[in-house]
């Protein structure tokens, strides 16, 4: 998978259920437009809106559907008609789309029968009661062909702090990306150092796994034989940590250690009270981290990269902070 940023037009694309994009695809006709999806991901991303059940011929509008049948092999049988079964036809199109996508995340429609990416309501024979435990015919190929691609359900979205964690992830999926498509030593290399403490933040094993890639390959490995170990370590370090506090009090305590010879006493004593406060109060963290990204800038250090991302977020993430966070204001406003 590579993505549209990958191939230069500077913003990443994400997938979208059509119908949180506002086309009216859904069975009756209509559609389930998200504010956040027609909000900060679409000033943030390329959005391509995917309807697997228009794009695999059913019509719109069309008899609704559901699941019926073991969790992991369900048929997606009509509602009021048990003989109307689409199973195939929907299964063959979202096995032959996951194949060709070619995106850095994917926000999915919550419960569909055919997009929900869990808790998708479904019954164990045509007459049992429904109960939260399916995957969406759709969702589940696409978990399958791309197991390390940011996904997100619309429910979700309306959390800022899940919605921040999403277009992040989408961004790093798309650095990442970038990587693969042209792999090299100096480009691993590069890599690694670029988010060794902002990967640090979410999971210092995960950092340190990454690290030890690329010193495996500047060691004489060919770089194609590490890709997926790098794959997956890095996407695994963004998906399933994310920033906390404490972790991120640690990691500031670890940089004021680089940054101590450079630090003048007053100046040293000043950092270290504001990483002590670190993980209870989030303006001595953010304070604490320009702090340091200023005593780096002037006295550069070996193991802090030029263009770290934690220290210094790049125009991206910039954005995408500065979109997320106006937006989460105007609700909490509304
Ligand atoms: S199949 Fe997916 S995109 Fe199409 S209407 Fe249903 S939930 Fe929306």
């Amino acid at each position: 998978m590579t993505c549209e940023l990958a191939k230069g037009t500077g913003r990443a694309r994400v997938a979208v259920s059509a119908c949180l994009a506002g086309e009216p695809v859904r069975y009756d006709g209509t559609d389930r437009a998200h504010p956040a999806v027609r909000g900060p991901l679409g000033r943030l991303f390329e959005l391509v809106p995917v309807c697997p059940e228009a794009g695999a011929g059913l019509g719109v509008p069309r008899p609704p559907v559901e699941l019926v049948g073991r969790p992991h092999a369900p048929r997606a049988l009509g509602v009021a008609d048990r003989a109307l079964d689409v199973t195939e036809p929907l299964r063959a199109w979202s096995e032959a789309t996951a194949a060709r996508l070619d995106v850095a995340g994917h926000v999915l429609k919550a419960r569909s029968p055919s997009c929900g990416p869990a808790r998708v309501p479904i019954r164990r024979s045509p007459r049992a009661g429904l109960r939260p435990a399916g995957t969406g015919i759709y969702a589940a190929a696409l978990r399958r062909r791309h197991p390390w691609m940011p996904m997100v359900e619309e429910t979700a979205l309306d959390d800022a702090a899940t919605l921040a964690a999403f277009v992040e992830a989408v961004l790093a999926r798309a650095r990442l990306d970038a990587l693969l498509a042209a792999p090299s030593s100096a480009a691993l290399a590069a890599f690694a150092a670029r988010h060794r403490w902002w990967l640090a933040a979410r999971s210092p094993a995960r950092a340190r796994e990454v690290a030890a890639l690329a010193e495996r390959v500047a060691a004489g490995r060919p770089v194609g034989a590490v890709l997926r170990q790098l794959e997956a370590a890095f996407m695994r370090g963004v998906l399933v940590r994310r920033p906390d506090a404490a972790r991120e009090a640690r990691l500031l305590g670890r940089l004021l250690a680089l940054a101590k010879p450079a630090l003048a006493p007053q100046r040293r004593h000043a950092l270290r009270a504001l990483v002590e406060a670190a993980a209870r109060d989030p303006a001595a963290r953010a304070e604490a981290r320009a702090r340091l990204a200023a005593c780096f800038a002037a006295h550069p250090h070996p193991r802090v990269a030029p263009d770290d991302l934690y220290l210094w977020p790049d125009a991206a993430m910039a954005e995408a902070a500065r979109l997320v966070d106006a937006w989460a204001r105007g609700r909490a406003a509304a």
